[in-house]
């Protein structure tokens, strides 16, 4: 088993600066680390690169405005972190180097090891700097009053150890160890801190250790749930973690399948990949520009999330081309109706309600709206004007519509999008 603890024998307060709600937030540590191992170059990246590719990256898996102030604080703030952890150095003031490349792995094999990472972190920083028997006290109390009496404790032991808050009383010195007790505390099933180091009733949970939980925000209207936490797998992590947790009592967890936790991987290497193509295109100037480039590389690239956007449409729609009905399942093509080059999100990637089966020909006509589009409205196949005489060969009449089955809200929303693109050359 990884030994990850071994490379914490000399993290302590004295030099941290890491502590913000989102270098605690594992699922920021887990994304930002797949960033780094992504784009990274003989273990060398460019901060400021980094970052720019990141900020758009964070649209998708933070709701955040790429525009806003602070967005970019997501990045620094794990940078920050694995650089307290030894995980990565700093060069110059733009450079960064991998030095543990075990630990970044580590992170990037399942969200859950970014928990388990920075709980290590945080366990040997309170050891290292005494401060594991004030929390054991905080673990092993009834009493709230107690707990907060523990906590205040602890907080002004941190503020002494830690040089970056030097000014006692101020709201950070407050937060560093707000967050540091969420971490512990999700883990530990202790009660949720406030940022004013008040203990709550409730007991810490996985939303307060992540800051994507509530789910993916979007720019239209369609609700879109967060298809990156949805599953945290506590046994998995409580199991890893055995010889470092406060609690006793063994509860049964509900732990989750392995292919939940491949379809969050894929998923985060389909994002990766879109936003590494885009970048090939505008920097490097190839010549495959096309949509058709990305589409064929993103297929192969992630044969993984194709299958199961595949597997998906077949569990939920019927299997027959969704335009004249053709029933033979080895001839259906899963089609993309908004194609992945042009998917911002990672939701309408893998959603399979952005995808209709087609047979071979009707797929190669309704691709990129060239020849043939659904009517959002009604389902009826529209032929362009100047592919109107080819109608009987592509096997259409004025009349020809899509089952109404296929017209979900969600559909609708996708094939409008491909009814503008449609319309554009249209002539
Ligand atoms: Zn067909």
């Amino acid at each position: 088993m990884y030994t990850i603890y071994e490379d914490f024998q000399n993290v302590s307060y004295t030099k941290a600066k890491f502590l913000s709600d989102k270098s605690y937030a594992y699922d920021t540590v887990f994304f930002v680390s797949k960033f780094i191992m992504k784009f990274q170059k003989n273990g060398l990246f460019d901060l400021k690169q980094n970052m720019e590719l990141f900020n758009k990256y964070i649209i998708d898996m933070f709701n955040r405005n790429p525009a806003s102030k602070g967005t970019s604080n997501y990045y620094l703030e794990v940078l920050n972190l694995l650089e307290y952890a030894n995980v990565l150095e700093k060069i110059d003031h733009h450079m960064y180097q991998i030095k543990n490349w075990e630990a970044l792995r580590f992170i990037n094999e399942r969200m859950e090891n970014a928990y388990i990472f920075n709980y290590l972190v945080t366990y040997h920083t309170f050891k290292n700097d005494g401060l594991l028997d004030i929390y054991k006290k905080i673990c092993t109390t009834d009493s709230l009053k107690e707990k907060e009496k523990w906590i205040q404790e602890l907080n002004a032991k941190i503020s002494v150890i830690n040089v970056s808050v030097q000014t006692p009383g101020t709201v950070w010195e407050k937060l560093n160890t707000k967050y540091a007790l969420t971490v512990l505390n999700f883990i530990n099933k202790q009660n949720y801190v406030s940022r004013e180091l008040h203990v709550q009733k409730e007991i810490a949970d996985i939303e307060s250790i992540s800051v994507n939980v509530k789910g993916t925000k979007t720019y239209d209207n369609l609700p879109k749930s967060n298809n990156y936490l949805k599953k945290f797998d506590l046994s998995y992590v409580k199991d890893f973690l055995k010889d470092y947790l406060f609690i006793k009592e063994e509860e049964p967890e509900t732990s989750i399948s392995k292919d939940d936790v491949i379809e969050i991987n894929e998923m985060t290497n389909l994002k990766l990949d879109l936003l590494d193509l885009q970048k090939d295109i505008k920097e490097k100037n190839t010549e495959f520009t096309g949509e058709q480039y990305v589409e064929n590389v993103v297929r192969s690239r992630n044969a993984g999330a194709q299958r199961r956007f595949r597997n998906n449409l077949f569990k939920h729609t019927e299997a027959k081309c969704a335009i004249c009905g053709l029933s033979i399942p080895e001839l259906l093509i899963s089609s993309h109706i908004k194609p992945y080059s042009k998917c911002e999100e990672i939701y309408d990637a893998v959603n399979y309600e952005n995808g209709l089966l087609m047979c071979p020909m009707h797929d190669a006509l309704f691709e990129s709206a060239k020849y043939i589009t659904i009517d959002a409205k009604d389902g009826t196949i529209k032929v362009k004007k100047q592919y109107a005489p080819f109608m009987k060969s592509f096997n259409l009449t004025p009349k020809t519509k899509m089952d109404a089955s296929l017209l979900t809200a969600e559909r609708k929303h996708y094939l409008e999008w491909h009814n503008q693109q449609f319309e554009k050359t249209n002539k």
